[in-house]
């Protein structure tokens, strides 16, 4: 039996759910096929968005790794860590290499905002401050110096909530989770008091989820402070679409419930308040040298849902702003993308060329398929619904049908050009190298190594 050979581009959820969806379906077609699949990863470390954008203080969402290090420990498929498509291999390469490829990269970029000082030093995107919390090899862990009294956090989504609670929370909290340490003594050196989480439309609108949303109003030693005017506004919305959304969606019911419920609690003089604003849309951040203040336009809903500006500005005097408007994908070289959606086309997870025509052997999954919405769990169903289109087309003949060998393998070709890619075991190195680290500090079960050099050290030690 020939046996179907695979890349997964990416090792965050989206590929490692395909990787696993391709063991599993390929084992239960009929007749069954035999599968090999490199999951490879620019990144020395795997598990993507699950060790670079969940939280320190949600762990029971990071344990998504210990169901997905069971994918990887799968006898058939393979790590390839520190390979990076568009430097070390082309998709040319991979497409010569293997019977088919899914790319499955994510969203790594912010959406811009389009405001006047968005780019002035103080403001940042929120995709930022969470790879630096996250201890993100890409981030500087001085990029951050929290000298700000007080911070906007723009967007009502589930990233603006956590951002707005690792600022809000008592540091000393996130101790025993796997913070880096600079990112923890940065945190506890935090001159952070106010926190204002800014939405452009009203609760009801608000893109939060409820469990996320209730946390914030749990964070001992902190203020939760919201303005009833601006929960249950006639004037904002006239039309009473937020009432009809809350009837249609228990999401919406919940998140009134706790935000009608905060607007009724006494405040306790806490050390730092966190204040949840509706109805402002964000129409420039202010500022010459550094932030020094985010202007905002009182808004309001038509009779048909549309968003409208008000006239009415106020200024929120703030010295730092994080931009919580939502990840977007970024091209991959020589792969087909849609500026529009930020999305690369597709069928069913099948690649569209230019011709409108599916690319033969290309697949791709998660947030670079749909966008960035959806929990990590979403991104199961989504890969296995690509995997099915692959083995649809490999069953139909078509795209994605096992060519025989004669193949130039990849790991050959990256030997000829020098690169090395981080193994399984490599990896394993620097798990037991947090785990060290955790101790000699004496923290929890695990401290992040977060620099390049520090991870690169571990994995790839130098020929004794
Ligand atoms: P999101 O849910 O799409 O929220 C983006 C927010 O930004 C919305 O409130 C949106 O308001 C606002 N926004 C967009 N453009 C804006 C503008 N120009 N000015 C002002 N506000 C603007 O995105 P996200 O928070 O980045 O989350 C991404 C995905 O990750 C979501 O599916 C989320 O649930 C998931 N996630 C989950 C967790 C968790 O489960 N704990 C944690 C983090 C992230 P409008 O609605 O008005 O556009």
């Amino acid at each position: 039996m020939t046996t179907l050979q695979v890349a997964v581009i990416g090792s965050g959820p989206a590929g490692l759910y395909t990787a696993e969806a391709l063991i599993k379906q390929s084992a239960a077609a009929d007749p069954p096929v035999s599968v090999r699949v490199d999951v490879i990863d620019r990144l020395v470390t795997p598990y993507g968005l699950v060790r670079y954008g969940v939280a320190p203080d949600h762990p029971s969402i990071k344990s998504i790794a210990e169901y997905l290090r069971t994918v990887l420990e799968h006898p058939d498929v393979r790590f390839l860590g520190g390979v990076h498509l568009g430097e070390d291999v082309t998709r040319e390469d991979l497409l010569a290499s293997y019977d088919a490829v899914v790319y499955a990269t994510g969203a790594m970029r912010d959406r811009r905002m389009g405001i006047p000082g968005e780019d002035l030093p103080g403001s940042y995107a929120a995709t930022d401050f969470v790879n630096w919390y996250c201890g993100h090899p890409d981030m500087d862990m001085d990029t951050f110096a929290l000298d700000a009294e007080s911070v906007a956090v723009i967007g009502v989504g589930n990233v603006a909530v956590d951002v707005a609670r690792i600022l809000a929370r008592d540091p000393a909290e996130l101790r025993p989770t796997d913070v880096p340490q600079p990112v923890l003594e940065t945190l506890m050196a935090s001159k952070v008091r106010d926190v204002h989480v800014i939405g452009r439309r009203g609760p009801a609108q608000a893109k939060f989820t409820t469990k996320e949303l209730r946390e914030l109003g749990e964070l001992s030693g902190v203020d939760i402070i919201v303005d009833p005017a601006e929960i249950d506004s006639v004037e904002a919305d006239p039309a009473g679409l937020s009432g009809l959304a809350a009837e249609a969606d228990r999401r919406v019911r919940g998140n009134l419930t706790v935000i009608r419920g905060w607007a009724d609690r006494p405040l306790a003089g806490d050390v730092r308040r966190l204040t949840v604003r509706f109805w402002l849309r964000p129409s420039a951040i202010e500022g010459t040298e550094r932030v020094s203040g985010l202007t905002v336009e009182r808004t309001r809903l038509d009779e048909t849902g549309v968003l409208t500006g008000t006239g009415e500005l106020e200024t929120v005097p703030v010295q730092m702003v994080l931009r919580s408007v939502g990840y977007q994908s970024v091209p991959l070289p020589g792969v087909p993308f849609d500026p529009g959606t930020a999305t690369v086309p597709n069928s069913e997870g099948r690649v569209i060329g230019p011709d409108g025509a599916p690319l033969p052997g290309e697949y791709v999954a998660g947030w670079l398929k749909r966008g960035p919405t959806g929990v990590i769990g979403t991104n199961k169903s989504d890969a296995a619904g690509s995997v099915r289109s692959l083995l649809a087309d490999l069953a139909a003949g078509g795209p994605g049908e096992p060519r025989d060998t004669g193949r130039p393998g990849l790991a050959d070709l990256l030997a000829a050009r020098g690169v090395a890619p981080v193994s399984y075991a490599d990896w394993l190195r620097v798990e037991r190298a947090e785990a060290e680290l955790a101790g000699q500090l004496g923290r929890g079960a695990r401290v992040k190594l977060a620099s390049r050099e520090a991870l690169e050290s571990v994995c790839r030690p130098p020929a004794s």
